[in-house]
Parts: C-alpha cells; structure tokens; sequence
C-alpha cells in the first residue's frame, strides 16, 4: 500500500532543446524519447534515471494546462510521481487521512498505467501523482 519508489519527476520548460542543454549535454542523463501528447498539449522528453526518469514537460499550444501553469508559476517542478502497488488502495489510505485529492477515481493511461493526482494543498505545495503500473504479461 505504500509507495515503493520514485517513478518520475516532472518539470516545466519553456523550451525544450534549452532545457536539455542542461539535463542532457551538461549533466549527462539520456534522452530516451520524446512523446507528443496532443490531449493534454504538451511535449514530453523522457530521460531515465535509475529506475526512475526526468520527465521534461513543455507547451504546445498557448492554451495547454502546461502552458497556463508557466505563465502563473514559471518553469519548474511540476510533480513527483510515485509507484504503488495498488493505487485504490492508496487513495483510499490517503482520503482517510482527509487528504484532497484531484482526481476522485483513477484514470487510465493508453498503456494501461493508473494515475492519479493529489492536490498541492494537502502535500505542503507538492503535486504527488501515483501510478499503477500495469500487470506484466
Ligand atoms: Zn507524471
């Protein structure tokens, strides 16, 4: 029911071949692919760290959440995900311990991951995600 680790760290940028000048060039982390989520309007980077990954988030359109939260806040950490086991199980732990969470019910990525989100305000100005990885085959 507990976390068991970091799944990833997701940060805003501006721009992304700026932002890997840094976390690619100059630290020297990978870059595995990038994605284009046209849902959600945003162009993900994908740099592997250990287990874990860099995620690097970057607007695609001016209207995009990702493109809002830049205008508001400025580039940054957006949110730290972390991997359980069972996410139901999680989030029922969480609301019993009158936690606010953003999403009510998981939500399903195409790869069959589950997520959810936890708001700021109950995580001391932390976005937390937790994903459900799906059942390997
Ligand atoms: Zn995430």
């Amino acid at each position: 029911m507990s976390p068991t680790q970091i799944n990833h760290v997701a940060i805003v940028v501006e721009d992304l071949p700026t932002a890997l000048h840094f976390w690619q060039d100059a630290l020297g982390l990978s870059l595995q692919r990038t994605e284009d989520n046209p849902g959600e309007a945003v162009r993900i980077a994908f740099l592997p760290l250990g287990e874990s990954e860099i995620e690097l988030l970057e607007p695609t359109t001016p209207e995009s959440g990702i493109a809002k939260y830049l205008a508001k806040r400025g580039p940054g950490m957006h949110h730290v995900c972390l991997q359980v086991d069972d996410i139901e199980a999680a989030m029922q732990r969480l609301r019993d311990h009158q936690i606010e969470l953003i999403n009510e019910s998981p939500r399903i990525r195409e790869d069959g991951t589950r997520y959810a989100f936890v708001h700021p305000r109950s995580a001391g100005g932390v976005m937390v995600e937790l994903y459900e990885l799906p059942a390997k085959a």
